[in-house]
């Protein structure tokens, strides 16, 4: 089901750019004057962006000059006249350009707002804060401001590889107006604050709600982090970079300078990845497990047994609590970009972290408390737990029994 997600931003070619979309489906229907292209899946795309299903619908029809027709009940979308998909497809990246991405950072994660009074339209980014005009000369503006994006819906989950997993978990989504955003935005600054002051309670911000508007951490550094995710570099995730020096933009980010590295030097021994990210100066650095995970374990069906041969590399960035959820996030990370064939090895793969005695028991046990979307979607957080399940069973029963033979 992953494997038809396409990248949000299609000008973002690196396959671990968490915003995913399904990519767009059309059938032709009918002849002559009835032809039409019915939108099958414009449903989960649209979900994918948070917007409603009849913005990208109606954007076609403006576009194409066509007549469209919407059924919301039956979730027909339908554009009049035979069309490409692939000419949709290059549509809908004028879309989303015009009518989801920060104008600022590029970040699809907005939501419109609308002002009434004047009959603008903003959008307002969850990663950079930035609120950034919609241009009001296209005529969608016009239908959008005519058909607000509904208050409360359901949660506008997004990017998530499982579209239909929607726990029925509603976030505050859509238009919320001015009072409701800032109202959010000063809870989210609560937690964030809260965050700084207590140690190492990265995970808390996870509450159960879905869609990515309600619990972003606003806080400079989780800021800070999303746009450097959205340069295209890696999305290193965690908002917990106390060690944080890293919040120069630009395209020589040391975290993708070691990823090209590791892929440009496929044979290069451990010794030389470490060198070079000692030069990089993220010797130490918890992050840079991630992107050591994420170039080094390129072949799915070794991942477990190629652990052990990388153990003394992986262990070499540190083993603070802090480097073990790193490892865990970047497995989890791994898992996420090719889910096929890895969700159903990771008990063999988070076992193969405790064997190597890279991630310990207390570090799993945590982890497996709740699922957290720090590294990976929420929903492919859940996947993961549930795939772990055997792994944290055995992990808590040896505890257990070693508990009682201490006695
Ligand atoms: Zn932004």
């Amino acid at each position: 089901m992953a494997s038809n997600n396409i990248n949000i931003r299609r000008d973002v070619k690196d396959p671990y750019y968490r915003y995913k979309m399904p990519r767009l489906l059309g059938k032709i229907e009918g002849k002559g004057n009835g032809i039409k292209t019915v939108l099958p899946n414009i449903v989960d795309v649209a979900r994918a962006l948070s917007r409603p299903p009849d913005y990208p619908t109606k954007y076609f029809g403006i576009e194409l000059g066509a007549q469209v027709k919407v059924e919301e009940k039956n979730e027909k979308y339908i554009v009049n006249g035979a069309h490409d998909v692939a000419k949709l497809q290059d549509l809908l990246d004028g879309f989303i350009d015009r009518f989801v991405l920060c104008a600022s950072c590029k970040s699809p994660e907005t939501d419109l707002v609308i002002h009434a009074k004047d009959q603008s339209i903003i959008r307002q980014c969850m990663a950079c804060g930035q609120r950034t005009d919609v241009d009001l000369r296209h005529r969608l503006a016009t239908y959008i401001v005519k058909n607000p994006p509904p208050k409360t819906k359901k949660g506008g989950q997004h990017a998530s590889a499982a579209p239909g997993q929607d726990d029925g978990a509603d976030g505050d989504h859509g238009s919320g107006g001015e009072v409701d955003l800032l109202a959010r935005d000063a809870s989210k600054l609560d937690i964030a604050g809260g965050a700084t002051n207590g140690r190492n309670i990265d995970d808390d911000g996870d509450d159960d709600d879905e869609g990515w508007d309600v619990e972003l951490d606003m806080s400079a550094e989780a800021i800070a982090a999303r746009q450097k995710a959205l340069s295209g570099g890696f999305v290193l995730g965690g908002a917990d970079n106390d060690d944080d020096d890293e919040n120069n933009s630009g395209g020589d980010d040391p975290y993708d300078q070691l990823g090209d590295f590791i892929k440009d030097n496929r044979d290069a021994p451990d010794s030389k990845i470490y060198a070079k990210a000692t030069e990089l100066h993220l010797a130490k650095k918890h992050r840079a497990l991630i992107v050591v995970i994420l170039c080094l374990f390129e072949n799915s069906t070794t991942v477990a047994k190629d652990i052990a041969k990388h153990d003394k590399l992986l262990l070499s960035f540190g083993n603070s609590d802090k480097h073990q959820r790193a490892v865990i996030g970047g497995f989890e990370r791994l898992i996420e970009a090719r889910q096929d064939s890895l969700l159903p090895k990771t008990p063999a793969i988070f076992k193969a972290l405790f064997d190597e005695e890279i991630v310990e028991e207390e570090a799993f046990l945590e982890w497996a408390k709740k699922p957290s979307k720090k590294y990976v979607d929420k929903d492919v957080a859940k996947l993961i737990h549930k795939a772990a399940q055997p792994f944290v069973q055995w992990l808590a029963e040896a505890e257990e029994e070693s508990d009682s033979d201490e006695e």
